[in-house]
């Protein structure tokens, strides 16, 4: 019996570090028809405790050689603070996310996390040191409460319902006949795109990483799953170092910085008063969505 159960156990637990894997860096190939193939360098290091701050210094890179999509990019976020990245579609947000995460290399300039620089890096540490909460999440067939456990497989029920708490997530969950237990997926009951990023931010909470990199939803949500969806965010983000893809406006509000890229490069940057008092990109896109929000 044990000799059995023994090969099972471990199959199992590869499965789930399989679905957890792919937990991680779904959402960041949505769009990329090709996995690129980055190697470890020879003398690749892992990423030491206690470098948090991220920072980009001239960092140019394209897709094709011949259509350039960073052009010069400098900016930091400093450890604990929080920085969102803004701008049309297109300008190169999630291109920036995906840098960070290495699944391309910068084609000038470096990126580091603390000293390192994240060339350097093995990819496993790097990852390991970064939440994604990414703008579409994966459900597997199983229940909410292994969903959210992907996130961490020996998390104990405790702190699933705590991760659940913070993410904003528990009084939906408390609320259907079997709770936690309750089957989602394709078989399963269907969720709406608000509740799965809050799927998504609980396992991320119960990962604990270093680094929050928080690519929104383009999808539009309603204002009361933004307001939670925001909240959640601001206990997952106090004292985490966080990068933030935004669309909305409305949850870079409380950022320590706010950078505008537009084809590629950065045109204006500051807190969001600074920018509001500026008559730029960010005031313009400000009214658009403060108007549409009012229609
Ligand atoms: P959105 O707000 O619509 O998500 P974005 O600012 O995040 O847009 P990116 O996804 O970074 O924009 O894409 C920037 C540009 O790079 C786009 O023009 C896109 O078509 C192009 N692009 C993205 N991925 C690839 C790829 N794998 N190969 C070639 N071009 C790509």
């Amino acid at each position: 019996m044990i000799q059995v159960f023994i090969p099972l156990n471990a199959l199992g637990f590869v499965y789930r570090e399989m679905k957890r894997a792919l937990a991680d860096v779904e959402g960041m190939f949505d769009i990329l028809d090709v996995t690129p193939a980055i190697q470890d360098s020879d003398h690749a290091e892992a990423l030491p405790v206690g470098a948090d701050g991220i920072r980009f210094d001239n960092v140019s890179f394209s897709y094709h050689p011949d259509r350039p999509i960073l052009k010069n990019v400098s900016f930091t976020v400093p450890a604990g603070k929080k920085v969102a990245i803004v701008g049309p579609s297109g300008a190169g947000k999630s291109t920036i996310a995906r840098l960070l995460f290495r699944f391309y290399e910068a084609n000038e300039g470096d990126i580091y996390i603390g000293d390192h620089a994240v060339r350097d890096l093995t990819q496993d540490s790097l990852r390991a040191a970064i939440g994604v909460v990414p703008q579409d999440t994966v459900l597997f067939n199983d229940t909410l409460q292994e969903n959210i456990r992907y996130g961490r497989p020996d998390a104990s029920e405790q702190e699933i319902l705590d991760a659940s708490q913070h993410a904003m997530l528990s009084a939906f969950i408390e609320k259907l006949p079997k709770g936690y237990n309750t089957l989602v997926g394709e078989r399963g009951l269907k969720v709406s795109g608000g509740e799965k990023q809050r799927i998504a931010i609980a396992r991320t909470l119960l990962k604990r990483p270093r680094i929050f990199l928080f690519d929104e939803s383009t999808s539009s949500l309603d204002s009361r799953t933004e307001q939670a969806i925001n909240q959640s965010l601001q206990k997952i983000a106090r004292d985490h170092t966080t990068l933030m893809i935004a669309h909305r406006l409305s949850t870079v509000v409380d950022c320590d910085e706010i950078i505008v890229l537009e084809e590629g490069e950065i045109v204006e940057r500051g807190s969001h008063d600074d920018l509001l008092k500026q008559s730029g990109r960010y005031q313009d896109m400000w009214r658009v969505q403060m108007h549409s929000e009012t229609e």
